[in-house]
């Protein structure tokens, strides 16, 4: 019996060719099936079977029945399934058996101690997919369905379900449409990284959940990169903005120290985070949008002053532009206009606007009373006595009007003006106009402003042709001249 376990390969008729590495416990149930034969030409009686049990290589043990071995992985399976229900494992995969065939009774049989070898070292482990970047396993998840629902989470950061539905459809199809006005499609959804995904086995503690998997992916992995520093930047300010402690910067930038400024310009080494994965999304947007009309104002002689008309009516035109924009990872990196056209084009409001003068009605604005000519005298005192409007003379023409709309309220000779008009305006003024060598207006008459109401002459006390102006307001003599200019 001693040294058996040593060449045991030999001894054992089935498993010859193999290397105990390979011998798994699908074979266990091949070797259990063997059992029966005979080939040796021995009684049954006397000859004797008994099974080296390896894991991994090491010797743990001989049992007389493989159905001990068979107990020891399937309890500890169950045990395991009970804690990780939606994994599918694999128990004692190291495990390999060997038999052979001995004589006389079987009294190195250790059988207890083998299960409770096996019980504690047994290992559990679960099919699973490493994903890996450059080699390395970043998670483990449980299959590669997880896997396409994790990397379909990462596009969703970047497009909305309907989008990345659409986009699927068009590609199925072979067809992109183009999107209606207002709607935007996308044409065009990549994903760029460098990952692999590997079926392993691995301990089941190992396997992430989807949206750990997710959140892992999105933020990234640190990396090198070199910060300039700007004015004012210190070791202390660079470490904070990018999330470092001071020791790591200073790990990172051998022989910094710690009280240094940073000059303007200088290189320090920093760590920053880079996706794992860059999504890049090409959207086809169309739009609409409208062109303003314009407002045009014109003169219109048969209307009234003050009143507006609308002769036509203005309408927005309208303008479709279909761009595309790249976006990565939800940065836009360029955008471009395909097509930019007027659909429809905008027409004008057409706004008349009165110009007839309204008699009667004020326009709260005064105007010059002549056909030019200059002030000759100013109101104020003069030769000793109050001069109560202004004197316009040397006009280019005689006829006098009305400095604004009104009514007439008086006409003819009054005394030292002559002959004289006054005008009542509505609004609390009234104006006169004196020493007219005519009148052409009646009391009562309303006036437009500019309005002709007579011819300047030299009546009353006047000592040349000229006209007296005077403006009253609530009754009150004031000064022409605030609110007149020629
Ligand atoms: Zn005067």
């Amino acid at each position: 019996m001693q040294g058996n376990t040593d060449n045991y390969s030999a001894n054992s008729p089935s498993s010859g060719k193999k290397k105990k590495g390979k011998i798994r416990k699908v074979l266990l149930t091949v070797l259990l099936g063997s059992l029966l034969f005979t080939g040796t030409g021995f009684a049954k009686e006397s000859l004797h079977d008994q099974y080296h049990v390896y894991e991994g290589g090491e010797y743990i043990g001989t049992v007389k029945s493989p159905e001990v071995i068979d107990h020891a992985v399937n309890d500890k399976k169950a045990k395991a399934e009970d804690a990780h229900e939606d994994l599918e494992l694999v128990v004692g995969r190291d495990l390999s058996v060997v038999k052979e065939k001995v004589f006389g009774s079987s009294e190195s049989a250790d059988e207890e101690s083998v299960k409770k070898t096996l019980d504690q070292t047994l290992a559990v482990e679960a099919k699973s997919v490493a994903v890996q970047v450059e080699g390395k396993t970043l998670f483990h998840l449980k299959d590669p369905e997880a896997f396409n629902r994790v990397i379909r989470g990462v596009k969703l950061t970047h497009v909305t379900e309907k989008e990345l539905a659409d986009y699927e459809a068009a590609r199925e199809s072979g067809e992109f449409p183009e999107p209606e006005e207002g709607q935007t499609q996308v044409t065009h959804l990549s994903l760029k990284a460098d990952l692999q995904a590997k079926e392993v086995y691995t301990d089941p503690e190992n396997i992430k959940t989807e949206e750990d998997a997710l959140e892992l992916l999105r933020s990234g992995k640190p990396a090198e990169h070199d910060y300039t520093a700007g004015e004012g930047d210190t070791p202390e300010k660079v470490a904070k903005s990018h999330g470092m402690s001071m020791e790591q910067l200073l790990e990172l930038n051998g022989g910094m120290g710690e009280q240094e400024t940073l000059a303007a310009g200088e290189t320090v080494k920093v760590i920053v985070e880079e996706p794992y994965v860059e999504v890049s999304v090409t959207r086809k947007h169309r739009e609409a949008s409208p062109i303003a009309h314009k407002k045009v104002m014109k003169d219109d002689e048969t209307l009234l002053k003050g009143e507006k008309k609308i002769a036509q009516a203005g309408k927005d035109g309208k303008k479709e532009m279909t761009s595309v924009t790249e976006t990565v990872n939800g940065k836009k990196v360029s955008e471009k206009v395909l097509e930019d056209k007027v659909v429809e084009e905008p027409v004008d409001e057409l706004i008349l606007k009165g110009t007839k003068a309204v008699p009667g009605v004020s326009t709260g604005k005064f105007a010059w009373p002549a056909q030019g000519g200059y002030v000759s005298s100013k109101k104020g005192p003069r030769w000793g006595r109050q001069h109560n409007g202004i004197d316009i003379a040397r006009p280019s023409g005689k006829a006098i009007l009305a400095s604004d709309a009104g009514t007439v309220t008086a006409t003819g000779p009054q005394g030292g003006y002559g002959n004289r008009v006054v005008v009542d305006h509505g609004n609390g003024y009234t104006t006169l106009y004196a020493h007219l060598q005519s009148i052409s207006v009646k009391p009562g008459q309303k006036l437009a402003q500019g309005q002709k109401l007579g011819v300047m002459g030299n009546t009353g006390r006047s000592t040349g042709v000229h006209l007296h102006f005077e403006v009253r307001k609530n009754g009150q003599l004031i000064n022409p001249l605030t609110v007149v200019s020629q």
